[in-house]
């Protein structure tokens, strides 16, 4: 099996690298972060240079690139600013995969070349207070009425919602089919009349706004649906392993800065008249680091790979997100124990990492859910 790259990604990479380090230095991400604000400037630079439309077909305004190719370019935007790599996937990515995939032809024309000249940005709503990990069980109910439908209830954990031009909500059609079948994707306009959403404060990724939405007779016309009808879940399952190794890759990209920046870090400080690197207990994290890391990425590249190639791959792609997940978390953790009281400081990075890397045992589904999937796929 070839994990290598190939050298148009490798190309891709370096162009993405060279880009970065000029247009997203260190300040620009502490200032986002410290003001907790999306990365606009950053964003609009992406579009430019055409980045906002690697998910995005090219017969509507994208370059296609594969899910490998959105993987290397996850990874390394991570590795420079995480917050914005979860924007990115947020706001791009997953309007991306549903329109290409359920919308319609009208709304594929209306919407994806928009996206990728970042005059547009999405929001994904699915939970709700009392349903995260049992998501189907939702309760935000839409009736019909006319040539509209009329929604009510509450959202809760919608990222960027503050900053999108739409959202994706998913809300309950029909109220006697099994809690899979009744659940529908609607284009919501957020500033629509009967939509509030309120902002939420968080422990991390704070350039990325986390809401609230309460909904109140909110209307939508009949045809600002995404896929059939009662069809929203299925749709949701059909991109769950591509969204997976998205998140993979922002959590591999996200853990190799801590690695860089701990290595860095260890090298310089000394104590007793040595190295914090030269510690064999020092070495040993960072070892630990390196492999979880190394074993991260293959997971991530092999899962990617099936994607590509159309290979089902709900096991292989749950396992990539739940071992990155926990390889960053442990990165950051040790990250933190290598630089000491400094880590502890504001004015070093790893406390952004520290902060930053909980929501990855979260967001794609909690560690636990990511195991239950993966238990089932072996009990099969
Ligand atoms: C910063 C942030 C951003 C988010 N962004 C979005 C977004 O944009 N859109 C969106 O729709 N959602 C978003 N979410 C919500 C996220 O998907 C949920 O938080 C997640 O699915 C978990 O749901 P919950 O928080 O309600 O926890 P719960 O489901 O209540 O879980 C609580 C605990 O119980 C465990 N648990 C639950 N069920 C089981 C089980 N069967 N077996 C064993 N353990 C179990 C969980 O693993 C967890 O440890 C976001 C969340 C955060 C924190």
């Amino acid at each position: 099996m070839d994990f290598d790259l190939t050298p148009a990604q490798r190309g891709m990479r370096d162009a993405l690298r060279a880009f970065l380090l000029r247009e997203c230095p260190i300040e620009y991400v502490r200032d986002c972060d410290e003001a907790e604000r999306f990365p606009v400037e950053l964003f609009g630079k992406l579009a430019a240079q055409g980045w906002l439309g690697l998910p995005i077909p090219e017969e509507y305004g994208g370059t296609g690139g594969s899910c490998t190719d959105l993987a290397v370019f996850l990874e390394e935007l991570a590795w420079h600013f995480e917050a914005a790599a979860n924007c990115y996937y947020t706001t791009v990515v997953i309007a991306a995969d549903a329109l290409a995939h359920f919308g319609t032809e009208e709304q594929k024309r209306a919407l994806l070349p928009r996206l990728a000249r970042g005059e547009i940005r999405f929001a994904f709503s699915l939970s709700e207070p009392n349903s995260g990990s049992d998501a189907a069980s939702l309760r935000t109910r839409a009736v019909p009425d006319g040539d509209h439908w009329v929604i009510h209830g509450q959202k809760m954990f919608c990222s960027c919602a503050q900053v999108a031009d739409y959202i994706l909500l998913m809300a309950r059609s029909d109220a006697d089919a099994p809690k899979h079948d009744g659940i529908t994707m609607f284009l919501l306009d957020p500033k629509a009349p009967g939509v509030e959403v309120r902002r939420l404060r968080k422990l991390g990724l704070k350039p990325m706004d986390l809401n609230e939405i309460f909904l109140t007779a909110a209307r939508v016309p009949k045809d600002a649906i995404v896929g059939a009808v009662n069809q929203g879940w299925r749709n949701v399952l059909k991109t769950l392993d591509y969204e997976r190794c998205c998140l993979s890759a922002v959590n591999v990209g996200a853990a190799q800065s801590c690695l860089d920046k701990a290595l860095a870090y260890t090298k310089e400080r000394e104590q007793f008249g040595q190295k914090i690197a030269s510690f064999q207990m020092s070495r040993a994290k960072l070892a630990d680091m390196e492999m979880e890391i190394d074993a991260a990425r293959l997971l991530l590249y092999r899962s990617a790979g099936l994607v590509d190639r159309g290979i089902p791959n709900n096991r292989q792609s749950a396992i990539a997100n739940l071992y990155s997940s926990e390889a960053y978390v442990r990165a950051a953790l040790n990250g933190m124990r290598l630089m000491g009281g400094w880590g502890y400081l504001m004015e070093y990075d790893m406390q952004r990492h520290f902060r930053d890397s909980k929501l990855a045992e979260i967001g794609g589904g909690t560690s636990e859910i990511l195991r239950i999937v993966i238990s089932r796929e072996m009990l099969r």
